[in-house]
C-alpha cells in the first residue's frame, strides 16, 4: 500500500459534504473502509488479542491518529477503545446525527472480528463530534 500525507481536516470536510448527500451510504462506506483496513491489519498476525491490540495502539499513534487506550472485559470479552482522535477537529466537527466516527468503528470491529473469528457488534457511545473529549468504541462478540 502506498501512503501520501493529506491533512485530516480535508478528509473531515469531504466527509461532512458527502454525509449531507447520503448519510447511510457514506457512513457505511467509511465503516467498510475502516473494517477492511482492520481485517488487513490482522492478516499474518497470530490471534493473541492482547498482542494485536498493543500493536494496533502503537500503529494508531505512529499514524498520528491519536493516543488510544483499550480494555478487554474479563467477564464478557467486550473490548472498549478510547481515542483522543486527531482525525477530528474538535472545533469544527459537531455532528447533529450522533457519534459519527464510522471509519474508526469499522477499523476496531474489523480487527476484533478477525482476531476472534466471531461476528461482533459495535457502537461509538462517546464522540468528539458530540462535545466529548474522547471517542469511545465498544466492540462485543455476538457469539
Ligand atoms: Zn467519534
Amino acid at each position: 500500500m502506498k501512503f501520501i500525507k493529506i491533512p485530516f481536516s480535508l478528509i473531515d470536510r469531504l466527509y461532512k459534504k458527502l454525509i449531507n448527500i447520503d448519510e447511510i451510504a457514506v457512513s457505511k462506506t467509511f465503516y467498510n473502509e475502516g473494517y477492511e483496513l482492520g481485517r488487513d491489519f490482522v492478516k499474518n498476525k497470530n490471534n493473541n488479542l492482547d498482542l494485536v491490540l498493543k500493536d494496533l495502539v502503537d500503529k494508531i499513534k505512529e499514524w498520528g491518529w491519536g493516543i488510544c487506550f483499550y480494555e478487554v472485559c474479563e467477564d464478557d470479552g467486550r473490548v472498549t477503545f478510547e481515542l483522543d482522535n486527531y482525525l477530528k477537529d474538535k472545533e469544527e466537527s459537531f455532528s447533529n446525527s450522533g457519534p459519527d466516527c464510522h471509519f474508526l468503528r469499522g477499523l476496531f470491529t474489523g480487527v476484533i472480528e478477525n482476531v476472534l473469528n466471531k461476528k461482533c457488534i459495535s457502537i461509538e457511545n462517546r464522540c468528539i463530534s458530540q462535545g466529548d473529549n474522547k471517542c469511545r468504541f465498544i466492540i462485543e462478540s455476538l457469539e
